[in-house]
């Protein structure tokens, strides 16, 4: 696919980016996308789904004004998970509609909504260390109940719009743990098959510290070298919000600063699809293009490179298997930026399924496994309604399945599940792939 069939074209008269016709008419509104899409299904609204917003940004194409209000709302609705796209006959390739399409009307935006977000995504994000500061004093907060009594006070007093907006965002915010350095470089003693470098992520490592350092714990485990190198945020939050200029700066930083050709290992899949996709994202610039497409071919998520070295395969003599639940049922719940994004699928399975036999624990099939969680990113917070109808779909399975363990590979998953989880009263842990796998190894 060429740059233009595949994104934009000038409309010679006004100057204005378009998208490109073929783009747009590779949808054949056949409807069979209809059942894989979450907002879909929690609506029944035809506006809600893939062939619904593809009809509404054609609308808005051919009319050659900014897109009104309504469409607006229905595009802000799309959980970008890319279930359609897996699901369409035709290849229409609904990412890139996507993405164009909000790069192209964030001039929508309110002033505030549009300096709030490229704060965050230019001064919060890419500062690890600010991200840290902010996590110990959320910490704080919670440790001292701060954040109920703050919900508590909103609710008493009506919810006034803008504290009511950020009361209902305390369901999605887990406990803080105590932040633990990642080790700049670590192995384990005898000889070493590889070097790996582990991208730890800005949410995954101030949330989920734990999995990197489980993460750390599996590589090494496989007689892995782990670098953690310098490193920034991805960029994914910014370009799935139009921001595509953040994106790309944040991108030619990454790759100067994680330079070599080591493997770059991400335990967040919403980040491993960002970084798989950096060729892309700068492929019209002449001085990274090359060097971005050699980057994401370094690309791996953990349970690529688990799977690769096999490591529950037992080829290592010490990997006995400790924590044995007999009686724990697992589910997985394949996050969108894994299976639809990365096409990764079998690793993951093939993996968990090795650690069922070895810990005797049982793995099931969870319906619609690759269905959105409703999380998305920031979804759950600017979308919060529609994010808790999809949300609400994949808590009945999970509920249904009777599963102890639910295991995910995406931080923003493992929140929205544990928020789900919480609001149901359900006993069911949430673990990223890397603590399930990590569970079944000894102590070091
Ligand atoms: S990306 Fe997800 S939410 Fe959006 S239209 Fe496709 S299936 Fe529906
Ligand atoms: S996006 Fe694909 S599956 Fe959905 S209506 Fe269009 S052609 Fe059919």
């Amino acid at each position: 696919m060429t740059a233009e069939d595949r994104v934009i074209a000038i409309d010679t008269a006004s100057g204005a980016a378009r998208i490109s016709k073929s783009l747009l008419e590779s949808c054949i509104h056949c409807g069979l996308c209809l059942p894989a899409c979450p907002t879909y299904l929690a609506t029944g609204r035809e506006m809600e789904s893939p062939r619904g917003r593809i009809y509404l940004i054609n609308q808005w194409q051919e009319s050659g004004r900014p897109m009104d209000e309504r469409a607006a709302e229905h595009i802000d609705t799309c959980l970008g998970c890319l279930g359609c796209q897996t699901a369409c006959p035709s290849g229409v390739n609904y990412e890139e509609l996507l993405n164009t399409t909000r790069a192209l009307s964030t001039d929508r935006l309110s002033p505030l909504a549009r300096s709030f977000m490229r704060f965050s995504f230019t001064q919060l994000l890419p500062h690890y260390g600010r991200l840290l500061v902010l996590g110990s004093l959320l910490r704080f907060v919670q440790r001292m109940g701060l954040d109920e009594l703050f919900v508590k006070v909103t609710r008493a007093l009506g919810s006034p719009s803008l504290l009511g907006r950020l009361a209902s965002w305390q369901m999605f915010v887990p406990r803080v743990p105590v932040h633990v350095s990642l080790p700049r470089k670590s192995w384990k003693s005898g000889a070493k098959v590889g070097q790996v470098a582990l991208f730890a992520g800005c949410v995954m490592d101030v949330f989920y510290n734990h999995v990197n350092l489980a993460a750390i714990k599996l590589l090494k485990k496989r007689s892995l070298v782990v670098e953690v190198p310098p490193q920034t945020c991805c960029g994914a939050l910014a370009f799935h919000a139009g921001f595509v200029d953040i994106a790309r700066d944040l991108a030619r930083k990454n790759i100067d600063l994680l330079k070599g050709n080591d493997p770059v290992v991400v335990t967040a899949a919403g980040c491993g699809a960002m970084l798989k996709d950096y060729g892309h994202l700068l492929a019209e610039d002449p001085a990274y293009s090359q060097a971005a497409r050699d980057f994401s071919a370094r690309v791996q998520d953990l349970s690529q490179t688990l799977y690769k070295f096999e490591l529950l395969a037992g080829s290592d003599g010490d990997e006995q298997p400790k924590n044995v639940h007999s009686s724990e049922k697992i589910v997985y719940h394949a996050a969108c930026h894994l299976a639809h994004a990365q096409g990764v699928r079998m690793e993951p399975a093939a993996l968990l399924s090795d650690r069922a036999a070895l810990t005797g624990a049982h793995l099931y099939d969870l319906p619609e496994a690759e269905h959105c969680c409703g999380s998305a990113g920031i979804y759950n917070l600017l979308n919060t309604e529609m994010s808790l109808a999809v949300l609400e779909r994949k808590m009945k399975f999970i509920e249904e399945s009777g599963a102890d363990v639910v295991v995910t590979s995406n931080p923003g998953c493992m929140l929205q599940i544990e928020a789900g989880a919480k609001a149901r009263g359900l006993n069911v842990k949430v673990k990223h792939l890397a603590e399930a796998l990590a569970d079944s190894l000894p102590e070091e």
